[in-house]
Formats: structure tokens, sequence, C-alpha cells
């Protein structure tokens, strides 16, 4: 339950003078009690970021900094925060309460308090039937459990989590997902979470951070970044946009390919006539009659997903455009025939590329 900063953290490998940059002037505050995600593809440099908060690494420039305290270049273990990692490391010859306990004991605490504690932590990640089984008598989620006892055991004030869920299947990782979120509220302790996984990232957390190439794009509550990505990295990583040319004709709207004008929001200053790219989620998409669309075009596909379907039209200026498309209105389309398309008002997003 502690506010975690990082100011300016820059972070070479190698030479300063022409080594690997992994993060590059990134500052970022995080909130005590908080759910807060690092998102970003591989490589982004989310790990080194965990790390240096973790203490396993220094920054090249730049502080960590802990409840206001600097603790940029104290060692891991003086550090109120503990991680869990992907793989779970338990100790094959230890039992479940004893892998749980056996940071207790190295930190010298009473033997009755470690058993209470364990028996506390087992019981909020639901482990508590299988004190005494061993590491190679649990399924892997049981597993990760069990790691995530041992880690909050010693009742850290930041819990670290850098992709934690990675080796689970799909149903499993979604019921982990809630899980951890409640073991986020019901401890209060605050959660550094790692992914890639853009789903998940929108899930669980109370604010997330996008990474891409050792930079942070953008801070905010999942909904305010789905709804508003601040650039065309964001709008694409996160869920999924169609992006189109258009040039802006005034304050409030953009005309597209084929002519036709439509409302869109857009940072202040743009010039009328400047060239820019709008983002469009498929969702906001409505197909209609052809004549009724504020854009045509031809349906090159129609992928069915459960739920809804995604329809892949081409555009008469050869753009593609892929809407989602309701079981109700899906009737009216078949592949290779004409159809409209309009907008969902707010649907159109003028992105920086
Ligand atoms: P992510 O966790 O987002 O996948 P990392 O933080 O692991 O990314 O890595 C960011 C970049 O830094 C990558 O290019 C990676 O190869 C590089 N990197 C990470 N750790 C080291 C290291 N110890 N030495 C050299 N390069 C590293
Ligand atoms: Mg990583």
């Amino acid at each position: 339950d502690a506010a975690v900063s990082a100011q300016s953290i820059t972070k070479i490998f190698g030479p300063t003078d022409g080594g690997l940059r992994a993060l590059d002037d990134v500052s970022v505050d995080i909130r005590a009690n908080e759910f807060f995600t690092l998102l970003g593809p591989s490589g982004c440099g989310k790990t080194t970021l965990l790390r240096m908060i973790a203490g396993f690494e220094t920054p090249t420039y730049g502080n960590i900094i802990l409840d206001g305290v600097d603790i940029t270049t104290e060692p891991p273990f003086k550090r109120p925060v503990n991680t869990v990692f992907q793989s779970y490391a338990l100790f094959p010859h230890l039992t479940v309460a004893e892998n749980v306990g056996f940071g207790l004991e190295m930190r010298g605490r009473q033997k009755k308090e470690i058993a209470g504690t364990v028996e506390e932590v087992l019981a909020l990640v639901r482990m508590e039937q299988m004190a005494g089984r061993y590491p190679s008598q649990l399924s892997g989620g049981q597993q990760q459990r069990v790691a995530l006892a041992r880690a909050l055991a010693p009742r850290p004030s930041v819990l670290l989590l850098d992709e934690p869920l990675s080796a689970l299947d799909l149903k499993l990782r979604k019921q982990m997902q809630i899980e951890l979120k409640r073991m986020q509220l019901e401890t209060g302790i605050t959660f550094v979470f790692v992914t890639h996984d853009q789903e998940e990232a929108l899930t669980m957390s109370d604010r997330i951070a996008v990474m891409s190439a050792g930079r942070i794009l953008q801070i905010g509550a999942p909904r305010d970044i789905y709804n508003a990505p601040a650039n065309r990295f964001v709008a694409d990583f996160i869920g999924e946009s169609n992006f189109l040319p258009a040039t802006v004709a005034d304050a409030g709207s953009v005309t597209l390919g084929n002519g036709n004008t439509a409302p869109a929001v857009m940072p202040a200053g743009l010039e009328a006539g400047t060239r820019v790219t709008v983002a469009i989620r498929p969702e906001q998409i409505d197909v209609c009659a052809e004549a009724d669309g504020l854009l045509a075009g031809t349906v090159a596909e129609l992928v069915y997903f459960g739920t809804d379907m995604h329809a892949h039209l081409t555009l008469g200026d050869g753009e593609t455009v892929v809407a989602r498309v309701t079981a109700r209105s899906e009737a009216a389309l078949e592949k290779g025939g004409r159809t409209g398309i309009r907008f969902a008002p707010g649907a159109l997003r003028v992105v920086e590329d």
C-alpha cells in the first residue's frame, strides 16, 4: 500500500554512449492501493522497469521513489517490494505451507506468527486445503497460486507481477484475472502488473501505462485509453481500429476519401486542408443500404466469431474497413455484395501517426 514513482528513468544496457536504450526518459506515478498495469509488446521495456522498482537493476539516469523516499540505490531486500514471476520457482522438496513460510523464516519471524500468516495467505489464494502437498502434486494454476501466496506472505507494500498468468491456458487465465483483482482489493496492496495482453490489461487494471520501444505513450483508466487513444499505436494495440486517410474540413469534421464530410474528434489547432489519419472502432460502424451510406464498399470477407461477425469491406479507393456486425444486420450482407456504412456519433477520431 505504497505509492511508487519512476522519475525520468533511462536505462541503457552496455556502454552509456551507444548501448541499448531499453527505457528512454520514462516517468510514471503509481498510486497507493491501485492495480496498475504496464502494457506493451515484447521488448518494450516492461520487465526492465519492474526490475528497477524491485531493485534488481539500477537506472542509468533517473530515480525511483517509494512513498516520498528515494530508493534508487537501495538493495532489493531492503525494499518493501516483492515480485511474482511467470515461472513459479517453488522449492520442490518443501510443502506448500513450507514454501509460503520460507521467506518469513529467512526474515527471522517466530514459528507461531509464520503459521498464522501462512494460513491467512493460503486462504486468500484459496489453497488452504493444499497446505501439506508438494509442488509436484499441484497443477500449474495451483502452483501459481502458491507462488502468489509466497510473495504476499511478508505483506509487501508493493507487489510486482511480471506476466504471471502467461503460462496458464485461456480459461484458467480468465479465472485468475478475476481472482488477482479480488486479492488486490482484499489486501489493499499496490499491484504493478506487467502484460503484453491488452484484454487482460483492460479487464484488471485501475490504470494502464501503454509502452512502446522504451517509452510510455499513454497513461489512463482502461475506458479512457480505449475511448480516447492518444495516438495510432495505442489505437491499434488496444482493441481493434480501422485507420482511414482524411483531410481536415474544419475544427469538428473531416473529408473522407470519397469526398463526403463527417464529424470527427480532433486536437485543437488543426488547419483546414491538413492530411490526417482517422481511427474508427469496428463496433462503431453500422452497415446500411449503399445509397444511405457515408461510405460504400464491397464485402470482401465475413468472419464469424460467436456472438458477432466481422465484415471486411473494400472501399472505392481501395482502403479496407472492418465493421462489427450483429446478428440483426448480418442478413443484409453477403460476400461480394455492396453495402453502405455509417458511423456512430464520436466514432471518428483523428490520431497522431
Ligand atoms: P519486455 O519485458 O517489455 O519484453 P524487457 O524489459 O525485457 O522487455 O527488454 C527491453 C529491452 O532491453 C529489450 O531489447 C531487451 O533485449 C533488452 N534487455 C533487457 N535486459 C537486458 C540485459 N540484461 N542486457 C542487455 N539487454 C537487455
Ligand atoms: Mg518482460
